[in-house]
């Protein structure tokens, strides 16, 4: 007999067939590649986003443009999507809980709502048991001065909201500079959290099915520069016993959530091997994009595959990968010599996200590359990035 199911679910519906259309809100590169899974599938595809020209409405069927929580804009997307998913976590969470009587919207409105702000995602993740690190709310300067003298020094101070890439985030050494740092944040909410020494950042995607069934992926090793992510290599190479916590993990996140669809769990792994959640993403990942050629199916088919209800696909690897991401800083010398690249080693997978201005810090596309040794597929990755800028 197979578990029940853990949480609240759909009723059981037929699964939406090509040529149905399916939405994305937002247009970045995250729904640039939903998009490109839908078409392979047969799917037609209508991106919500700001600007024709966005990488994800470069590649649609249709786009709507306009602000997501514009109830005009919206209504005019619903009138061409059958199905909802998102590619961004600050999308309006009552929208898409209006949207979702009218048909899927996946992840769901209650996934989005809590990943979308760090005070609730926080405050889930504790109410639920799920292990974070230290942190308090900050709202009040009484709050900031709690903060400090409960978590210790250093800190790190986030807002609540909006931030991504490391930013809206200031590190605090002493106490003095704990009210100067919130200012400097606008004195919005925000969470503090004391600064944990790490061996490694993991992240572990899911993909949940209308039926409760969960399937994750082995988990991916992240190196960031700048607060930004720059390499990942999948599987991480952290043993079978932590590989299998983290996944459960992010898989009990998904059911206490609700989820259907796509939800990626970062975590900070200590030397001793324990796992602490750092964030939740309502979506596929940065950390994932390895999946397209790695896995047996990618995080973004999945994403297709449980917004129109069909049996999610296969997390196996068919070969460990490295994915060195490729952002605006490399433009700054002039193009890039891709075919210097390309013609070193012809096996990396190159993705360009169709970004017509580079700017230091935006993520302009990303190279994959399998090989059994995943250490050296990073290699490989990162000597094809920098042939990308040797002259
Ligand atoms: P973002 O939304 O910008 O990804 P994160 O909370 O993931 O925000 O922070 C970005 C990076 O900053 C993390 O990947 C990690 O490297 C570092 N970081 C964040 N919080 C902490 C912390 N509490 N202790 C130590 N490092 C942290
Ligand atoms: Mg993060």
């Amino acid at each position: 007999m197979s578990p029940a199911p853990a949480s609240p679910l759909e009723a059981p519906a037929r699964p939406l067939l090509p040529p149905a259309t399916l939405g994305v809100i937002g247009g970045g590169q995250l729904g640039r590649m939903f998009v490109l899974e839908a078409a392979r599938l047969g799917y037609r595809t209508v991106v919500l986003c700001d600007g024709p020209d966005n990488p994800a409405a470069q590649v649609a069927h249709e786009a709507v443009i306009g602000p997501s929580d514009n109830l005009r804009t919206l209504c005019r997307f619903a009138a061409v999507a059958d199905a909802v998913t998102v590619e961004f976590e600050n999308v309006s969470a009552p929208a898409l809980r209006v949207l979702g009587r009218r048909m899927p919207a996946r992840p769901g409105w209650r996934t989005v709502w809590v990943s979308q702000n760090r005070l609730r995602e926080k405050s889930f993740l504790a109410r639920r048991g799920f292990p974070t690190v230290p942190w308090r709310p900050v709202r009040s300067s009484a709050e900031v001065a709690a903060a400090v003298e409960a978590l210790g020094l250093p800190l790190i101070l986030k807002t609540a909201a909006t931030g991504y890439d490391g930013k809206g985030q200031f590190r605090v050494e002493r106490a003095v500079e704990a009210e100067h740092a919130w200012q400097r944040l606008n004195r919005v909410d925000c969470v503090a959290e004391a600064v944990v020494t790490f061996a490694a950042e993991v992240s572990v995607i899911v993909a949940r099915g209308a039926d409760g069934h969960a399937v994750a992926y082995p988990a991916c090793l992240n190196r960031h520069a700048h607060h930004i992510l720059d390499t990942t290599i999948l599987p991480a190479p952290i043993g079978p016993a932590v590989t299998q916590a983290a996944q459960e993990l992010a898989v009990g996140v998904a059911e206490a959530l609700g989820t259907v669809g796509v939800l990626t769990v970062e975590y900070f792994l200590s030397a001793d091997g324990s796992l602490r959640i750092n964030e939740l993403a309502p979506r596929p990942h940065n950390s994932g994009h390895a999946t397209i050629e790695a896995a047996e199916s990618s995080q973004y088919e999945q994403q297709v595959r449980a917004l129109a209800g069909l049996p999610l696909g296969p997390t196996t690897l068919r070969s460990p990968a490295a994915m060195v991401n490729l952002l605006g800083d490399l433009w700054a010398p002039g193009e890039p010599d891709w075919t210097a690249a390309l013609a070193a080693d012809p096996a990396i997978r190159l993705h360009l996200y169709g970004k017509r201005r580079a700017v230091p810090g935006r993520k302009m596309g990303h190279i994959t590359v399998l090989d059994p040794d995943p250490e050296s597929a990073l290699l490989r990755a990162l000597a094809a990035r920098h042939r990308l800028t040797r002259r």
